[in-house]
């Protein structure tokens, strides 16, 4: 075969070559052991979480002065939306990852683009017609059905799929036969001539699972498609060699195709980058574990977390915890520190699928949350408000200091309270502070119910003065307790409850339910400071009233 006279046929228009692209390309000057890496997307719209957790490569490459960029794999053109692009940008600046080069909303930055893989057409064919040229790389007419109709075959002869052997029956026409279905303007594929052998097992070093065997792949895969738009597979090594990438961090579900990448880097005569394949992301689904589904997990979308208002150091937090064995005791000794402070390791990374847990990422969100000043909360709760609840962030602005306290409330102690790990559940918790927002929830203790109710708060109103210190105002409240025929310690009521009416806890129920609307609330006496007196007392009458 005549491969220059097969590859001038092919690519007419291709003249530039590989050697120009290496020029054009030259490798980054970066010190030794700097990580280059990426996250490539594809502009779907749909920003899922784990685009979030393989852009880990971002603390990677700036831990060793490396570069993290963003490439937008477009290939296919069908699952385009408009502003996905920037959908990306704007989720991985929310979670403060920063890329020092790659595609922007409108345009691009850096050396080693386009960094949009439609605009890479005239590399991926340079590299192609090279393949041909080396008798590489062949043209295939098979329509789908004939495709089709290969893989019954092999169906029913209990074969591997795929195209090889006898079935790759493209694979040493003579050119002739290629001429006329050309003239014919028959559509064909570019295909990879494999030499591959199915008994050979070929190493394989993964960033974080050490050295893997993978089967030496021995189909004819194809490179371009009938559009002369590359695969993944073609195009993704064609960009990680000439955009210099060193790691190539992506979710293990590639695993099944790094056969084929690794024998393309090799027969390229290329360097392989080091592949770190990340565990995928599964969930308990009753007693099984199962693969987080697009269709049926709204907490894929990265855009859960932000809407629910988890707080993204804290969601960082509990990724690192899933994905990085050495993390939580790493917190654990430095709690209060930045998770960037942690130096992250990519043998530490777990390499079966991670467990997601929605109930653990709240509590780890509701423990960093205590620990933080009021003024953060506020700050951060506000942020939040001001996209999601734009009716809370007018009442925050207006009433900044009485927010503040309502925050404050059973915060400064050696055990803060831990009501709410994210901001839309602080909107719902503190709603009841506020006059505006303030509904009666839970109803009114059994026990401190009828005609005890109204006998209970009018003797607290009559006794209720703000400026008793706490303690005086609790030896009240268990004075009239004890007055009315309850038992001021619960212990007591348990063990003779016909010798009373109830105990403490259902005239304090009965006080919260009233000053609050729910019978679990924090502290009376802190929440009262914050509501002020009159608005203690108004509510304490409506609630006799009602
Ligand atoms: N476009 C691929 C994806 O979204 C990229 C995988 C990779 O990082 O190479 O899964």
């Amino acid at each position: 075969m005549d491969t220059t006279a097969l590859a001038n046929l092919l690519f007419p228009d291709i003249t530039k070559t590989i050697e120009d692209y290496e020029t054009i390309y030259p490798p980054r000057d970066l010190p030794e052991g700097a990580v280059v890496t990426r996250i490539a997307p594809s502009p779907t719209g749909f920003v899922h979480l784990g685009n979030l957790y393989n852009a880990i490569g971002e603390r990677l490459a700036h831990q060793t002065g490396g570069v993290f960029y963003l490439r937008i794999e477009d290939t296919d053109q069908k699952r385009e939306v408009e502003g996905a692009v920037e959908a990306v940008i704007d989720a991985m600046t929310f979670y403060g990852v920063h890329f020092d080069e790659g595609a922007t909303a409108d345009g691009e930055t850096g050396a080693y683009g386009p960094y949009r893989q439609r605009q890479r057409k005239e590399l991926y064919q340079t590299v192609a017609k090279q393949l041909v040229l080396r008798g590489l790389a062949y043209p295939c007419f098979c329509t789908e059905d004939d495709l089709k109709a290969m893989h019954e075959q092999q169906e029913a002869a209990k074969e591997n799929y795929g195209y090889y052997g006898k079935y790759a029956i493209w694979r040493d026409r003579p050119i002739e036969d290629i001429e006329a279905e050309l003239k014919k303007g028959t559509e064909w594929v570019l295909r990879f001539r494999s030499e591959g052998d199915p008994e050979n097992m070929i190493p394989v070093q993964d960033g974080i699972r050490g050295e893997l065997k993978v089967q030496e792949n021995y189909t004819d895969f194809v490179l371009l498609k009938s559009d002369g738009i590359p695969t993944y597979h073609f195009a993704h090594v064609c960009d990680d060699h000439f955009m210099r990438t060193t790691h190539v961090i992506r979710d293990e579900s590639w695993l099944a195709t790094l056969p084929i990448h690794v024998q393309l880097f090799d027969t390229l005569g290329w360097q392989r980058p080091v592949y770190c394949h990340t565990a995928t992301l599964m969930k308990m689904d009753g007693a099984s574990k199962r693969k987080l589904s697009k269709r049926k997990d709204p907490e894929l979308a990265l855009s859960y977390y932000r809407e629910a208002g988890f707080p993204q150091e804290a969601t960082w937090l509990y990724l690192l915890t899933v994905l990085n064995s050495n993390f939580e005791e790493w917190h654990l000794a430095n709690p209060d520190a930045d998770s960037r402070e942690f130096t992250f390791s990519l043998e530490k990374m777990s390499t079966s699928g991670a467990l997601f847990d929605l109930e653990k990422l709240d509590n780890i969100c509701k423990e960093y949350l205590s620990r933080k000043p009021a003024d953060f909360v506020y700050d951060g709760l506000l942020q939040w408000a001001k996209e999601y609840d734009t009716a809370l962030a007018d009442r925050m602005t207006a009433k900044a200091d009485f927010y503040k306290a309502a925050i404050n409330v059973g915060r400064v102690s050696d055990k803060p309270r831990k009501d709410y790990g994210s901001w839309s559940a602080a909107a719902k918790f503190l709603a009841f502070y506020d006059a505006e927002t303030f509904t009666i929830e839970d109803g009114c203790p059994e026990n401190a119910s009828g005609e005890m109710k109204a006998e209970i708060l009018n003797r607290y109103m009559d006794t209720l003065d703000f400026a008793d210190t706490q303690e005086a105002w609790f030896a009240k409240v268990k004075e009239i307790t004890e007055a009315l025929g309850y038992a001021a310690q619960p212990k007591k009521y348990k063990k003779n409850p016909e010798l009373y009416k109830g105990s403490i806890v259902d005239v304090t129920n009965l006080l919260r339910v009233a000053l609050t609307g729910h019978q679990n609330a924090p502290d009376i006496w802190e929440i009262s400071h914050v509501l002020g007196e009159a608005e203690t007392r108004r509510r304490l009458t409506d609630y006799r009233d009602a």
